[in-house]
Order: structure tokens, then C-alpha cells, then sequence
């Protein structure tokens, strides 16, 4: 990494520490896409951002996910590798069902995991997305237009009073309802209606909601784990951040020199004056 990229990088990392979930998710799509404002940012569909989160990802630390999941049969702390590049591939091919086997990592043993996306293996979406228009849902007599939920609707949610937040969400994001003609308050759709609008947008946008299929080699349960890539970044960069700040201290400690001086430093050649100190 360059200096400039790293200087930037915990930048954005100290941004972030003050900030919420979505905050943070912000502040990491202004890394992956630079110069777009927060305007632009917070009007993307969320599976859109989240491709390109996976790609910062990948990027900055590589293709390999560890994910770390606790067996809920056994209690067994499961470790499952997932490329990233697969995980973002296998969500843009919906309805193929399973793909992308996981591979193994660190002493998990037998583990095996399958990536799936938003809408696999749900019953066949009945929502037409007719190009770039809204995308629709028909359910009993009910007629539903409605966009993909962005980072802003996601920010809106969050915010609202306690339980509200599926109500903020839906309103947003449903432009049209109607009952037998009559026009309807999104707060009002029947439960089956907003869970088919619901599927229809995970169908629609399946990098949104990447999921893994996993099971456990102890005890062979079946779990569901979610990717939020999100916050999994997050939680690397703020890995990252914390150890280089620590590197900057021991070497600023021992030598005097600046922060910008340590950051410029290769990797290797900063690895070996740490080497250095620790053998002093
Ligand atoms: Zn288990």
C-alpha cells in the first residue's frame, strides 16, 4: 500500500470509529469509489455498494474471507475460507442455486461451506423488473411498484423510533400500492405482500444479501450465516489500523522518525527495523 493510500486509509479509519454502522459503511464506499459524492453514495442499491465493497475488499487484503461463525448444534467455533471474488459471482447468477464451494482454513477441520445469494431457492419471484423502471409485485388482488433499498433508506431505518424501522424502509422504497384500484399507505400492505416485495428485491439486487451456507464438521449441523461486508471490512481495517499505529509507535519510539516517514517505509524493510527493536 502507498503512503498517501495508507494516510487515507486511517483517515477513514478515525472518521469511522465515532461513526454508526451506517457511517462506517459510508465512509468505506467513499474509499471504493473516490471522488462520488455522499448524495450519489447513499442512492446506489445496496447490492451495487456492496460489490463494490467487496472489491475494496479484495484490494486492500486479498481474496480470501475468514469467517468465523459459532455452530449453534455444538457450540463449536466453525472457520470457514470464501473467495471473494466467488462470493460477489455466485450472488450475481440468481437462481443457480449453490455455488462456490468454500475452502478450508485453519483447524476447523472438515469444514465446507456453500455461498448463496438473496433469492436462491425461494419460490419463483413474482416481481418483473421492466428495465430500469420500478419493479412490481402482484399478490392477491394487491399491485405494488417499488425501487431497491439504498444505504439512505438503510440510514433512514435506522434511525427511526424502535420498531419503525421496517415501516421507514418500506415507505421509501414503495412508490406505488394499490387494493382493487384503491390507492394504499405502504404501512398498510398485508404481511404476505411485504414479504413478497421483500423477495423481489433480494431476487433483484442478490449481492445486497450474501449468505453462506455452512456446516459443521464437529456435529454436521446445517447454519445460516449472513455476510455483511460492511462491517466485515470494517472490522479488518480497524485490525489494520490499530497494528499500524503500533508499528509507527515501537519505530517512532526507537528512532525518532515521523508517522509519514514510517508509513513511507516498505513493508519489508519496516518489518525489519521491528525486527530490529525486538531483538535489541
Ligand atoms: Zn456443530
Amino acid at each position: 500500500m502507498e503512503l498517501a493510500g495508507q494516510a487515507a486509509l486511517l483517515a477513514t479509519w478515525e472518521a469511522g470509529l465515532a461513526a454508526g454502522r451506517s457511517g462506517r459503511a459510508l465512509l468505506l464506499h467513499t474509499v471504493a469509489r473516490p471522488g462520488a459524492g455522499t448524495a450519489e453514495l447513499l442512492a446506489v442499491p445496496l447490492g451495487e455498494r456492496d460489490a463494490e465493497l467487496f472489491g475494496l475488499r479484495v484490494e486492500l487484503f486479498g481474496e480470501q474471507l475468514n469467517v468465523l461463525v459459532g455452530c449453534p448444534g455444538c457450540a463449536e467455533e466453525m472457520e470457514f475460507a470464501f473467495d471473494a471474488r466467488q462470493l460477489v459471482g455466485s450472488a450475481s447468477s440468481v437462481g443457480a442455486g449453490k455455488s462456490g464451494e468454500a475452502g478450508k482454513s485453519g483447524g476447523a477441520g472438515e469444514s465446507s461451506g456453500v455461498a448463496e445469494s438473496g433469492a436462491a431457492g425461494k419460490s419463483g419471484g413474482a416481481a418483473e423488473s421492466g428495465g430500469a423502471g420500478p419493479l412490481r409485485v402482484e399478490l392477491d388482488g394487491w399491485r405494488v411498484g417499488f425501487r431497491l433499498p439504498t444505504p439512505g433508506d438503510v440510514a433512514a431505518a435506522e434511525q427511526a423510533p424502535a420498531g419503525q424501522g421496517r415501516a421507514v424502509l418500506l415507505e421509501r422504497c414503495v412508490l406505488t400500492a394499490e387494493h382493487g384500484g384503491e390507492p394504499v399507505a405502504a404501512r398498510r400492505l398485508p404481511e404476505a405482500v411485504q414479504r413478497r416485495i421483500a423477495e423481489a428485491a433480494a431476487a433483484a439486487d442478490p449481492c445486497a444479501d450474501v449468505r453462506l451456507n455452512l456446516s459443521c464438521p464437529e456435529c454436521g449441523r446445517q447454519a445460516l450465516a449472513e455476510l455483511d461486508i460492511a462491517s466485515y471490512l470494517w472490522e479488518e481495517l480497524d485490525d489494520w489500523a490499530r497494528a499500524t499505529l503500533l508499528d509507527v509507535h515501537l519505530l517512532a519510539t526507537a528512532y525518532g522518525w515521523s508517522e509519514a516517514e514510517i508509513l513511507a517505509l516498505s513493508p519489508l524493510r519496516r518489518r525489519y527495523y521491528l525486527e530490529l527493536c525486538a531483538d535489541a
